[in-house]
């Protein structure tokens, strides 16, 4: 057996986005020290992090150093060169390993390899050139959305062709690169199911998670998803199967098309937290950041327990429009929390924080959630007892 990673060690994370900070939290509540390394300063997770390294990932010298200073490296942004993996792999372990990222990084790739093991995945097509994507057109049909095969997230790089004459538009306006043609799937939710697995292979998942999207940006996810018993099976035994073929150690999340014709397809994977899964923060005995922790550092994995049925929602750029959110009407709700990722300029789509909400059900929560969302857009302050006649009963309740 591996020797454990234990507290007081220094973790390193490439990448420095929101959900390096919320590792670097949980980390740091551990007692571990963290070290992060991306191209940018003053980052989310840099913020509180113990160290912050500025260099690009293919700054192998800096890579190296940063390497040499901790004793394990996982990463919050799958977008890493290859190369990089590999070269912190020649002085610590990387976790998960970089044949997680080269197959993640790349829809091509990973939609061939979920295919290749037998997992159902949206029906697509690799496209390279024109005349490729006219006969994927022919063989999917419309409506189809024409994606770019790396660096994609949150819709970016992707085009919905609705006919064939858009064809020639749609490639110019991705490529030339490596793309991929989806069928739109006439899906009835999305899902998805975070899973963990630990250096013995013991793997651990969330349950199911509810999500909506608004643009392609994940707007509300809610837990549990209340789906019937067989797909909440079928989904997790997935996950599992997903997380075991790719031999993944830290976390893995599996976002799912359920079909109005009640299939499940697997839309993206994300070897790594996710977005749908901040909701465990608050809700869940051990958070899905924590369990990266113990993951990467060959300790033994924590309760996934949901406590209490919970809802996320996504704070983008957006809510600045107007001026700062009113983060005073957003706080008079008892039940629910606020997280905010130490960025400075609000962009349209860019997610600047979360709230989550518990409640007794997933429909009370979602609608606290959403509640206080809204608040964030008052002009002024309500007085509390206003606010409180607007909250489900089960949270008429000042903390
Ligand atoms: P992605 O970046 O591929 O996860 O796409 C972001 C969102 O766009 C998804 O969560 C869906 O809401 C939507 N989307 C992406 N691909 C498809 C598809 N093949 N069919 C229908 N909706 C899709």
């Amino acid at each position: 057996m591996t020797t454990p990673i234990l507290p007081g060690a220094k973790i390193g994370v490439l990448g420095s986005g929101q959900l390096g900070r919320m590792f670097a939290i949980a980390a740091r509540q551990m007692g571990y020290r963290v070290h992060t390394l991306s191209p940018d300063n003053d980052t989310p997770a840099g913020q509180v992090a113990d160290v912050e390294i500025t260099a690009a990932y293919d700054d192998l010298d800096a890579v190296r150093r940063f390497a040499s200073s901790v004793e394990v490296v996982t990463f919050e942004f799958e977008n890493v060169p290859s190369a990089t993996a590999l070269a912190i792999a020649e002085i610590v372990p990387v976790r998960p390993q970089g044949e997680v990222l080269h197959v993640t990084q790349n829809r091509q790739r990973e939609k061939s390899f979920l295919g290749r093991n037998g997992f159902p995945v949206t029906p697509f097509r690799p496209v390279s050139t024109l005349s490729d994507l006219q006969s994927a057109l022919q063989k999917l049909g419309t409506p189809a959305i024409l994606k770019s095969a790396g660096f994609g997230y949150d819709g970016k790089g992707q085009v919905r062709i609705t006919s064939v004459e858009q064809a020639e538009d749609a490639y110019r306006g991705l490529g030339p690169a490596e793309m991929i043609l989806e069928a739109a799937v006439d899906f009835e939710c999305e899902l998805s199911v975070v899973v963990a697995r630990g250096m013995d292979g013991a793997a651990v998942d969330w349950g199911v998670i509810r999500n909506s999207h608004h643009r392609h940006i994940l707007d509300v996810s809610t837990a549990p998803a209340e789906v019937p018993p067989s797909i909440e099976r079928a989904a997790k035994k997935i996950a599992h199967a997903v997380v075991q073929e790719l031999d993944v150690v830290g976390v893995l999340c599996v976002e799912f098309f359920l079909t109005r014709d009640g299939r499940l397809l697997i839309n993206e994977l994300a070897p790594r937290p996710h977005n749908s899964g901040h909701l465990t923060i608050d809700a869940s005995v051990t958070s899905q950041f924590e369990q990266q922790v113990r993951a990467v550092c060959g300790l033994p994995l924590g309760s996934t327990e949901l406590l209490r049925p919970a809802a996320m929602a996504n704070l983008l750029g957006d809510l600045w429009e107007h001026g700062e959110p009113n983060w005073h009407a957003g706080c008079g709700f008892a039940g629910v929390k606020l997280h905010l990722y130490g960025k400075t300029e609000p962009r349209a789509g860019r997610k600047m924080g979360h709230l989550t909400a518990l409640a007794a059900s997933p429909a009370e929560a979602e609608l606290l959630v959403t509640s206080a969302r809204r608040a964030l857009l008052s002009q002024y302050a309500p007085a509390p007892s206003t606010m409180l006649q607007s909250l489900p009963s089960s949270e008429r309740q000042m903390e």
